[in-house]
């Protein structure tokens, strides 16, 4: 695995010296919204999970360098896979699929014989196997609509399971109990409490929250989504509860239009630590991106049984998100 350590020597414009092995290695760069800013400027492309997945499907390069997590890795080695795809960081996990095991899930499966399966696209290879569709929090309540009379399984999150259940009037959703470790943080009560102090603030929200604070939200959508919203609201002043990875798109985003608007974060649980950021996306630095081009490694692979079980679902949800 491609690490920094105490004798690795690095350029004094790492910048540049990235740029310049990504030529070299005829290599593309996607990086998600969650990245640090200076990893997401260097990128050929930033979005989201579902933008990611369309984007590395017609990779054309030799490389793939994925700036996000390892499920994202493997998605597009299950896209693309005659290109090599590599991660600065192969420790670069999820708690939504780590908390969501093949073995597990079978059992869970095999718990509701006829019931159809909608797997959030943050799970491992094995498990969109056994799907028979993906979503991406852009599409899911779009996703679910194909399975409008049937028992459906719900995995691996449960706070967008219930979302989806809210949005489509349905109560008889099986979900696997998952979350995400970050989403999952925001304060219900810290945010009624900001929300008193600044009532003229526009509230967005990730549907990965708690329902006790996407009740309070005026608006819940994708990553992408709440970018796009945060630009065309009329509000001068934001609350957003995601991580807060998305600042600098909303920046950038906003500097673009010519407008300027107060950034707030959601409050979270525990103020005293950074716990909006997610611990497994920032894995990935500059130093370790710059070895990973390098090295081409560490190399992110799938193997061909599951990878083209894996590819029915997911290209599925692409070509009814096209
Ligand atoms: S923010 Fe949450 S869902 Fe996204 S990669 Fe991190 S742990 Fe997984």
């Amino acid at each position: 695995m491609a690490q920094p350590n105490a004798i690795e020597t690095f350029p004094a414009d790492l910048e540049d010296a990235i740029l310049r092995l990504k030529d070299e290695q005829n290599a593309v760069l996607l990086a998600h919204y969650y990245q640090e800013d200076e990893v997401q400027d260097l990128a050929d492309f930033v979005g989201d999970s579902l933008a990611l997945a369309q984007v590395a499907k017609s990779v054309d390069k030799d490389v793939i360098v994925f700036c996000g997590v390892h499920f994202m890795a493997e998605t597009a080695k299950i896209l693309n896979p005659s290109r090599k795809v590599v991660i600065p960081d192969l420790e670069a996990g999820c708690s939504l699929a780590d908390g969501c095991p093949p073995d597990q899930f079978q059992q869970f499966k095999d718990a509701h014989p006829g019931a159809k399966v909608l797997t959030y696209i943050n799970c491992s290879a094995e498990v969109k196997a056994m799907s028979d569709l993906i979503c991406t929090s852009s599409n899911a309540v779009r996703m679910a609509q194909e399975f409008k009379d049937e028992p459906l399984i719900l995995a691996p999150d449960r706070h967008l399971a219930r979302w989806i259940g809210q949005e489509l009037g349905r109560d008889d959703l099986i979900v696997w109990p998952g979350s995400c470790i970050v989403h999952e943080q925001f304060s219900a009560k810290e945010l009624a409490k900001l929300k008193v102090r600044r009532p003229e603030a526009e509230v967005l929200a990730h549907p990965e929250c708690d329902a006790s604070v996407l009740d309070q939200a005026d608006f819940v959508g994708s990553t992408a989504k709440i970018i796009a919203r945060s630009v065309e609201s009329p509000a001068d002043t934001l609350i957003i509860a995601t991580e807060d990875g998305v600042f600098h798109q909303i920046e950038k985003k906003l500097a673009e239009a010519g407008k300027r608007k107060e950034i707030l974060q959601a409050p979270g649980m525990d103020e005293s630590c950074a716990c909006n950021r997610c611990p497994f996306m920032r894995l990935n630095t500059l130093e370790k991106l710059y070895l990973c081009l390098r090295d081409l490694g560490p190399e992110v692979t799938v193997p061909e049984e599951v990878r083209v079980k894996a590819l029915a679902p997911i290209e599925r949800m692409l070509a009814l998100s096209a």
